[in-house]
């Protein structure tokens, strides 16, 4: 075994160098089989010893939450704006939607937040 640092040659069943003290096996990650450092594939079970040395992805954080979602509609709102502009039915639907838009402050922080002092 070739000392990749080095170029020593070594026994084989050294782990490190007798030249240079440099690693010369990596363990498997998947059975901890001794491998030279520049080798590819593991000897002991086939993984791709490149690909597991890469870090792992991060795992991205999830919650469950619950969630209380309200479904609107306006009567014959397609009818009233068929044949207007974009900005004219705008201009026409923005009130409706303004008065009766909710507030979507979550309940929890309603009612565990502290009142706001001035
Ligand atoms: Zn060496
Ligand atoms: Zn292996």
């Amino acid at each position: 075994m070739q000392c990749g640092q080095c170029g020593s040659d070594n026994r084989s069943g050294r782990r490190f160098c007798s030249g240079c003290g440099a690693l010369l096996t990596v363990a498997c990650p998947g059975c901890g089989f001794a491998n030279a450092v520049d080798e590819k594939f593991c000897g002991g079970c086939g993984t791709d010893l490149a690909v597991s040395a890469l870090p792992a992805a991060p795992v991205l954080e999830t919650e469950r939450k619950y969630v209380t979602l309200l479904f609107a509609d306006i009567r014959g709102s397609l009818e009233i704006i068929a044949d207007r502009d974009p900005e004219e039915a705008q201009a026409v639907l923005d009130p409706v939607l303004e008065r009766s838009s909710v507030r979507s402050t979550p309940l929890a922080a309603r009612s565990t937040a502290p009142m706001a002092t001035a």
